[in-house]
């Protein structure tokens, strides 16, 4: 699966312009500001102290319930500012630097080698392709493009979504990670062989991660194991709902395109593709900024994504008006206005019908395109004849 066009459209480049201008006059690297540090310092402090709590109020069930949600909200935090930048090599220009915070996002839970894999390689060049972005096909039992075929449980996905949202951090940690690692094929890249040293780095970090989480709480404070593994569920539920609806809001609601790639092309340049298929929500709120590691200005980071998160505020309005003046189409949606329009979107492809009308246009422009091909083939072909 390839682009038509590659990064050098017109649009991307003339948009370069105007982000390099807004670096040099700010006299700017796009590298993290010290804002950042200052940042993941807090964040660490929060999920350190909240899990010490497990130490020090272990008699206080109903305390530690509450603390071990902000415990969840904070490894999100944790993933989406620090490591996230990370992995796109965009904290430091020192990539030594970049793959030691990488490992925090190991430490609370998460593999990196693989989200490298599926995040960098596959999200952000095959962004809402079917067969190319793994996000589409990340959460089972739900349908999120149109291109995939509607099962009859698809009908109720409205209502159950939200409870596989609150269980998507767990079974990312520990389904996912480990799905994925087994894969000889992931979408366009075939015949994985992941080094023996990600392996064991694999089980290395999980097995740190269940014996903070769970062995030593059960071993070293007065929690029955029910009520420790209570309290790790309560923590994924927090986590799982923040990461599912962050992820969700930059491309499944109305608005974003679902391209399908024909005959292994996706017919714009990569830029473009990057823009229609993304859309902004809340992008002048700086508390969503802060919380989401600048993920609700989603469109700057799926045309920037080696831009540290700490630009993002300033470079969206720069790319909005870039986009007005010449006639692109920049999408964006207030945070409320954005949750609706994700709900809205998994009903309307909870209807078979969606189906048959995505299949009728595919169908449709499949026919067009042989159409224009026979017109193009004919001349040459009457040639060959006489
Ligand atoms: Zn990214």
């Amino acid at each position: 699966m390839k682009f038509e066009k590659g990064k050098g459209s017109d649009f991307y480049n003339n948009l370069n312009l105007e982000i390099d201008r807004y670096f040099k006059s700010n006299n700017l690297t796009k590298y993290a500001t010290p804002a950042i540090y200052i940042k993941g310092g807090i964040l660490l402090f929060m999920y350190m102290a909240c899990y010490a709590s497990t130490y020090f109020l272990p008699d206080n069930l109903l305390l530690l319930v509450p603390i071990y949600m902000i415990m969840g909200l904070s490894g999100v935090m944790i993933v989406f500012n620090l490591v996230h930048d990370a992995s796109h090599g965009a904290i430091s220009r020192n990539k030594t630097l970049n793959n030691a915070i990488k490992y925090i996002g190991d430490l609370v839970g998460i593999n990196t080698y693989i989200w490298d894999i599926r995040h960098n390689i596959q999200h952000h060049t095959f962004t809402n392709v079917l067969g190319g972005d793994l996000i589409i096909e990340n959460i089972p039992l739900l349908r999120m493009s149109p291109h995939q075929p509607w099962r009859r449980h698809h009908a109720f996905q409205v209502y159950y979504s939200i409870f596989l949202y609150m269980f998507y951090s767990f079974y990312w940690m520990f389904v996912i990670d480990f799905r994925l690692f087994f894969m000889k094929e992931i979408c366009n890249l075939k015949n994985l062989k992941h080094p023996k040293k990600e392996w064991i780095l694999l089980v290395f970090f999980k097995l740190v991660y269940v014996t903070y989480s769970i062995v030593l709480p059960i071993l070293l404070t007065p929690l029955t194991a029910l009520q420790v593994i209570g309290l790790f569920l309560v923590m994924h539920a927090a986590a799982g709902l923040l990461l599912s609806f962050i992820a969700v809001l930059g491309h499944f609601v109305e608005g974003p395109s679902f391209p399908e790639a024909e005959n292994g092309i996706i017919p714009k340049s990569w830029s473009e593709h990057e823009l229609e298929a993304t859309i902004d929500f809340a992008p002048s709120s700086k508390v969503i900024n802060w919380i989401t590691g600048g993920l609700n200005t989603h469109v700057a980071h799926h045309l920037y994504p080696q831009v540290c998160h700490t630009h993002y505020y300033a470079m969206t309005p720069i790319i909005e008006k870039f986009c007005m003046d010449n006639g692109y189409p920049y999408k964006k949606e207030t945070f409320s206005s954005a949750i609706a329009s994700h709900f809205r979107y998994l009903k309307k492809l909870s209807k078979k019908e969606e189906q048959a009308a995505g299949l009728w246009f595919s169908l449709a422009r499949k026919r067009v395109a042989r159409k224009t091909a026979k017109r193009m083939l004919t001349p040459r072909t009457q040639q060959a004849n006489s």
